[in-house]
């Protein structure tokens, strides 16, 4: 049984049986069944025209969508608004990128003519997660639909109507059935699909252990994969900062998704020389943050998704208190049902606590004074994850120095590590492998064919 709740009230929205082994079976024979023909080269400008109608149903659909989400998963309702918006501009940058992506590159060789020619590969699997439930799927879906691919979503267990609602708008932009299908099904039969002939790929966006699951089975039946997993992404401010700048995208960037985002940054590294200053600056803008029911346009912070998610996050904090970490901040909950978590900061965090070692999705920031760059560098890499990064400085050496040494696969300068489809978006060390989004993104399922000629 799959069942859509509402985080805010702990109501029941709907439930839905999820799909049998038959069903999966059948969306499986439609996927492989329309690949040949869908996959066309001489269909590319087809397809991307059902990506702009797409993006244009997204935007006509824009406040059914945003409460959708909201409802399903607890995300403020502006930022729910913000991120149908966003997924809109995706499929707008695949239809008009993708021919150009797609170009055969030319390569000088011995042959008289060689290049190499981008080709779908088939039916790709995407496990996602709930934390943005419409932009996760579209930043896979859109660039894999405009090379030719078929995809198939397993979305994650508590947002299944936002699951199906994708695949009726697929439908509706002119997709072919069994182009774009939602497997209604828990985590427990992903492998089945990984390990099937008919699929040629699978990209995950969700926890560690998630990744390491998918990452075995689809390196046991030699499939490629992507898998972009937690972050504990280093905010790190030096004394040459703009401070009230970096304060005001310290807040947006830990607590924007009432802080559920890989990408949010979680371990604020503050020089000594602005540390007081910072950490009053920072608690007091947390301090006007409204804790709200997210289907109020003025709420900042909503529930967190589950309450499996609100637990452990309590849990990590209580852990790291009991470790020694003080919370120098923690701001209210509304009463009542919910799965809530107020703002929170911490500080004079020993080392091995869940703060400083673990992914913390909510709320909750940590701070770190240190007295040096390279101590900054040194803290920020001793996280096992690298996803993104942030370093606030005005001085150009320590510019470059960050941007050479942290260990990511982002480095926002004065600024907040985002998602744009512009840019390519990734992780190294345990934030997994491979990249989303721009031209490398829609490369991962491609089959970067050579061709000689002669
Ligand atoms: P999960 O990683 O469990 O869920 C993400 C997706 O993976 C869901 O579709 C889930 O399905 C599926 N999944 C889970 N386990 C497996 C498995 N063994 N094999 C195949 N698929 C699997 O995330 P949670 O929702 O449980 O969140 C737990 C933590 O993960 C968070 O607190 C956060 O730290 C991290 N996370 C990170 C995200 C990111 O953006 N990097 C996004 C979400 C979570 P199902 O829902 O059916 O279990």
């Amino acid at each position: 049984m799959i069942i859509s709740q509402n985080p805010a009230t702990e109501e029941e929205i709907e439930r839905f049986d999820g799909m049998s082994e038959q069903d999966v079976e059948e969306a499986l024979v439609k996927a492989h069944a329309l690949f040949p023909t869908f996959s066309s080269r001489k269909k590319l400008s087809e397809r991307t025209e059902r990506l702009t109608a797409l993006g244009e149903l997204l935007r006509q659909n824009k406040d059914e969508l945003a409460k959708l989400m909201t409802l399903e998963m607890g995300k403020p309702i502006t930022q729910a608004k913000a991120e149908v918006e966003k997924s809109a501009t995706c499929c707008d940058y695949y239809a008009k990128n993708a021919e150009a992506i797609l170009k055969d590159r030319v390569i000088e060789s011995d042959n008289k003519s060689s290049y190499v020619r981008w080709l779908p590969i088939g039916p790709v699997l995407a496990v996602m997660p709930w934390n943005f439930p419409l932009w996760q799927v579209i930043r896979f879906a859109a660039p894999a639909l405009a090379a030719g691919n078929v995809c198939l979503l397993k979305h994650a267990s508590n947002v299944p109507k936002m699951a199906l609602r994708i695949e009726e708008l697929c439908l509706e932009a002119g997709f072919p059935v069994g182009a774009f299908q939602t497997l209604l099904i828990g985590s427990g039969m992903v492998e089945g699909v990984i390990q099937d002939s008919r699929v040629k790929g699978v990209t995950l966006t969700g926890s560690e252990p998630a990744g390491r699951a998918v990452a075995e089975r689809a390196g046991a039946n030699l499939k490629p994969s992507v898998l972009e997993l937690g972050g504990a992404d280093p905010f790190i401010i030096m004394p040459s900062a703009d401070l009230d700048a970096a304060v005001k995208t310290a807040v947006k960037a830990r607590t924007q998704n009432t802080g559920q985002s890989c990408i949010a940054a979680k371990r604020f590294i503050v020089h000594e020389k602005i540390h007081a200053a910072f950490l009053d600056k920072f608690i007091h803008a947390l301090e006007k943050l409204k804790v709200d029911n997210p289907l109020f346009e003025d709420t900042d912070i909503g529930p967190l998704a589950t309450k499996d998610i609100r637990d452990e996050l309590a849990e990590q904090v209580d852990t790291s208190v009991r470790a020694g970490a003080d919370i120098a901040f923690q701001g209210k909950a509304p009463e009542g049902p919910g799965h809530w978590y107020p703002p929170t900061v911490l500080i004079d965090i020993p080392e091995d606590c869940p703060a400083a070692i673990e992914e913390l999705f909510g709320p909750v920031a940590s701070v770190f004074k240190v007295e040096s760059l390279d101590e900054a560098i040194d803290l920020a890499n001793s996280s096992r994850f690298g996803l993104g990064s942030a370093a606030w400085t005005k001085e150009k050496s320590e510019q470059a120095e960050f941007i050479d040494r942290l260990e990511a696969g982002f480095t926002a300068i004065n600024g907040m590590t985002t998602s744009d489809p512009r840019l390519p978006f990734g992780g190294i060390k345990d934030s997994g492998y491979g990249r989303e989004l721009s031209n490398l993104g829609m490369r991962e399922f491609l089959n970067a064919k050579t061709i000689t000629v002669n």
